[in-house]
C-alpha cells in the first residue's frame, strides 16, 4: 500500500492545530485544534470530514505531548490513526527558517539544532514549533517529519531589501534583517494567481496582499519574492489586528525614556495592543464595518489608516515590480472585507488598477477576478490554504518517485 496520508501540524505557544490530508486528490480527512493548552478549560475541536459529526471537549491538556495524544485519539475513533501505514509523513509549520533553510527540510537533529539556534530571532514561534515536532517524532518516530517555513519563500529577497541599513557588523552579529513571514501562503496565492490568469507563475508579476489578523504584502516577480512587508519579525509593515506595522524606531525610546515603558512592555503595547485594536477597541473587520455604518468616528479613523498604509505597500510594491500583472487579496480580511478591497485601490486608475462593484460583493470560496475587463492590471480574490501548500510541500519530499502529488 503506498502511503498518501499527510498529518499537518502547526504548534503555537498554547494551541495545536491540524489537518489530516490525502494527497491522492488533496482532500481533508480530519481538521481540528487544540487551544488553551497547559489551561484548566483546554478544549479540544474534531471534525472528521469521511463522515459524522463535529467533537467538542473541554478538559485539562497539560502540555503539547497531551495535545497530540488527544489528536491520536480522535484521529484513532475515525479510522485514521497515526499507526496507520497509509500515513506518509508530519508536516510541520516552522515559523522562521532563518537564512539557512531556503526550501522545505527533511527533520533530522542538525535541522532541529538550527530551528533551536534560530529562537532568539523568533522567541515566541520557534519554540512551540520545536515542542510539536518533538513530541510527534516520539509519537511515531520511524516517520519522516517534514519542517515547512514560513520564511522560505522570502529567501529569494535581494540583500538591498532585506537588509537595514544599520552597522552592517552589528546586524551581522545579531541576524538583524528582514525574514519576512506568511511566506507559504505568498508562495501558495501567487502561483494560484497565476493560474487564475492562465500564465505560468515565472511569466508574471504579483503583489500578494494577506491581510487576516496577522497582515503581510509581498512583491512576486515571475514566482520568486523580491520585497515583503514584515521584517525581522511579523512586527512590520501594513496595520494589523493588533500589531502596529511599521512605527519610527524611536517611538520605543520615547517611550521608554519619557514614558517610563521597560521594553517588554513597549514590546506588548506594540505587538498586542496596536494596530486595529488599538486604534478603536476592535480587531475584527466585520465589527469595525458595522461600527462605521453606524456612524462610528474611532472606527472609521482605524479603517482609514489601516487603508492608508496597505495603498502605501501597494504603491511601493508597483515601484520595486516595475509592471503588476495582478494584485490578489488573501485571509480573513483579504477574502471576505470588500470595502477594504475597494478602498485599498480606489484613486490608482493611473496605475490600471480598478475594482468592479458587482464582482467585489460576490462572496465565494473560489479564486477569482474582481476589476473590470478594461483594467489593466487584474484584480483577484485568492483564498489561501497555508495546511494544503505545507502538505504538498511535505508529500513532495517523502513521496516515492513517480507518485503523483
Ligand atoms: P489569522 O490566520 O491571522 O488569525 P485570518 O486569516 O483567519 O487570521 O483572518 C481573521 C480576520 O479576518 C478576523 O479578525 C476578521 O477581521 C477578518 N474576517 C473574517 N471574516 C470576515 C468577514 N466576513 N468580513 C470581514 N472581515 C472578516
Amino acid at each position: 500500500m503506498t502511503a498518501t496520508r499527510v498529518l499537518v501540524l502547526n504548534s503555537g505557544s498554547s494551541s495545536v492545530k491540524y489537518q489530516l490530508l490525502d494527497m491522492r486528490d488533496s482532500s481533508r480527512l480530519a481538521v481540528g485544534l487544540v487551544e488553551r493548552i497547559g489551561e484548566e478549560t483546554s478544549r479540544l475541536k474534531h471534525t472528521p470530514l469521511t463522515g459524522g459529526d463535529e467533537r467538542e471537549r473541554e478538559e485539562p491538556i497539560a502540555d503539547h505531548e497531551a495535545a497530540l495524544k488527544a489528536v491520536s485519539a480522535e484521529l484513532t475513533a475515525d479510522g485514521l490513526g497515526l499507526d496507520s501505514p497509509e500515513l506518509a509523513a508530519i508536516g510541520h509549520r516552522v515559523v522562521h527558517g532563518g537564512l539557512k533553510f531556503t526550501a522545505p527540510t527533511v527533520i533530522t537533529d542538525e535541522v532541529l539544532a538550527e530551528i533551536q539556534r534560530l529562537v532568539p530571532v523568533a522567541p515566541l514561534h520557534n519554540p512551540a514549533n520545536i515542542t510539536g515536532i518533538r513530541t510527534a517524532q516520539a509519537l511515531r518516530p520511524d516517520l519522516p517529519q517534514v519542517a515547512v517555513f514560513d520564511t522560505a519563500f522570502h529567501t529569494t529577497m535581494p540583500e538591498s531589501a532585506a537588509r537595514y541599513a544599520i552597522d552592517v557588523a552589528t546586524a551581522d552579529q545579531h541576524r538583524v534583517r528582514r525574514y519576512g513571514f506568511h511566506g507559504t501562503s505568498h508562495a501558495y496565492v501567487s502561483r494560484e494567481t497565476a493560474k487564475l490568469l492562465g500564465k505560468e507563475p515565472q511569466d508574471v508579476n504579483v503583489i500578494v496582499l494577506h491581510l487576516g489578523n496577522g497582515a503581510s504584502a509581498s512583491a512576486v516577480r515571475g514566482g520568486r519574492c523580491v520585497e515583503t512587508s514584515m521584517g525581522l519579525t511579523p512586527l512590520e509593515g501594513l496595520v494589523m489586528g493588533t500589531r502596529s506595522g511599521d512605527v519610527d524606531p524611536a517611538v520605543v525610546f520615547h517611550l521608554a525614556r519619557v514614558g517610563g515603558m521597560s521594553i517588554d512592555e513597549v514590546d506588548t503595547l506594540l505587538n498586542k495592543k496596536s494596530g486595529l485594536v488599538g486604534l478603536c477597541g476592535d480587531n475584527d473587520m466585520r465589527e469595525i464595518r458595522r461600527r462605521i455604518d453606524g456612524g462610528d468616528e474611532a472606527a472609521a479613523l482605524a479603517f482609514d489608516i489601516y487603508i492608508h498604509r496597505l495603498k502605501k505597500y501597494i504603491g511601493a510594491y508597483y515601484a520595486v515590480l516595475g509592471r503588476v500583472d495582478a494584485i490578489a487579496f488573501t485571509a480573513g480580511v483579504g477574502e471576505n472585507a470588500a470595502p477594504v478591497r475597494e478602498a485599498a485601490v480606489a484613486g490608482l486608475e493611473e496605475l490600471g488598477l480598478a475594482v468592479d462593484g458587482e464582482l467585489n460583493a460576490v462572496r465565494s470560496d473560489e479564486a477569482r477576478l474582481i476589476s473590470p475587463e478594461y483594467a489593466r492590471v487584474a484584480v483577484a480574490v485568492v483564498p489561501t490554504d497555508e495546511e494544503l501548500e505545507i502538505a504538498r510541500q511535505t508529500y513532495a519530499l517523502v513521496a516515492p518517485v513517480g507518485t503523483p502529488s
